[in-house]
């Protein structure tokens, strides 16, 4: 009896049940402990789709070292770690797991605004602490309906964050590349302009090189010291130095952070900052959206083996 080609690879653990499901459709073969292309072994050279997460990405080396390969299926939105170039070089399609995550990473976004503007988490721990009984009243903290909104890529998720805004009666402003007349609210074509607008500034935008330190010490001065920057996309984006500094010195009023530039590590400097937020990079991390982003990449290999096409390729 001849045993059946591998036909897709899984690079990393996703959860228990897609794992389990994706060997019981497609018989996958798992590469969890193979951390270097050199590892991959000889029957995974039939494979012609490689799973994959945003966070573990893949690279010209190890699709160098998957001669049959076709398709990669991403779980997750970001593809700042995906080697996107390469595998157009040999004509390999790229798929990530768009819309299915916009509303939770926006919530989450909403969710780290509201904590830091109104001081949530040291509102938790004063009364926690027995400083409440013992001092009585907490600090006063910043109104957030009637405000403005700056938002730093008003893509999907961007304008998941613009739509709940309408709610609290912001006028909302955003900077892309180029403006985009379809979406709500005023472009601003340079950052630090946006930034000296608004009181909050919300960076939803890619991260990789191109926006490596977009949010730089410059912009951070325009934010001002009654400004707060939330940030739910990537680390890189931002200039963790200059975050650092200004918030140090009081050059910017808060921040919320759900991503770190060397995440998981945190610099240590963060440690006693009660104006900053930290989430450990959990904008999509509900059940219910989890279990979306599986079906999507279950769906993307299944229309890649079936017909030959992906459902949600990188744009
Ligand atoms: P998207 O629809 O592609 O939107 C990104 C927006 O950013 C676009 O409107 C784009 O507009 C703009 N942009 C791109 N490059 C830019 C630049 N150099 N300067 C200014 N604006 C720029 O992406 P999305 O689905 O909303 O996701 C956004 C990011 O969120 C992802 O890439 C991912 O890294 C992050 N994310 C984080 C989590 C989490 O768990 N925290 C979860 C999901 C996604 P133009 O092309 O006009 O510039």
């Amino acid at each position: 009896m001849t045993m059946a080609q591998c036909e897709v690879v899984q690079l990393v653990s996703i959860s228990p049940r897609f794992d389990t499901e994706l060997v019981r459709r497609y018989g996958a073969l798992p590469l969890f402990d193979k951390h270097s292309a050199t590892d991959v072994p000889p029957e995974a050279g039939t494979a012609r789709v490689l799973v994959t997460t945003a966070r573990a990405g893949f690279d010209r080396g190890l699709i160098d070292r998957l001669p049959a390969l076709q398709a990669v299926c991403s779980w997750g939105v970001g593809y700042d770690t995906l080697d996107i170039d390469a595998a157009a070089e040999r004509g390999i399609a790229v798929s990530n797991t768009p819309d299915v995550l916009d509303d939770c990473v926006a919530d989450l976004a909403w969710a780290l605004l509201l904590a830091v503007a109104r001081k949530v988490a040291q509102a938790d721990h004063y009364v926690k602490a027995g400083r409440w009984r013992d001092m009585g009243g907490f600090p006063q903290a910043m109104r957030v309906s009637g405000k403005r909104l700056g938002i730093l890529g008003m893509g999907r998720i961007g304008r998941a964050i613009a739509k709940r805004a309408a709610g609290f009666s912001m006028d909302i402003g955003y900077h892309n590349r180029r403006a985009h007349p379809e979406a709500a609210g005023r472009y601003f074509d340079k950052l630090t302009d946006l930034a000296d607008w608004c009181d909050f500034l919300v960076v939803a935008c890619p991260g990789g090189p191109q926006t490596r330190h977009l949010v730089d010490a410059q912009v951070l001065r325009a934010l001002g010291s009654e400004g707060i920057l939330i940030n739910i996309a990537r680390g890189s984006i931002i200039d963790e130095q200059a975050l650092e500094a200004a918030l140090r010195d009081g050059v910017l009023g808060g921040a919320g952070l759900d991503v770190l530039e060397s995440e998981p590590v945190m610099p240590a400097s963060f440690r006693g900052m009660d104006h900053l937020v930290l989430t450990p990079h959990i904008g999509s991390a509900t059940r219910d959206t989890r279990g979306d982003m599986e079906d999507l990449v279950l769906a993307n290999v299944e229309a890649w083996l079936a017909k030959g096409c992906l459902l949600t390729p990188v744009r």
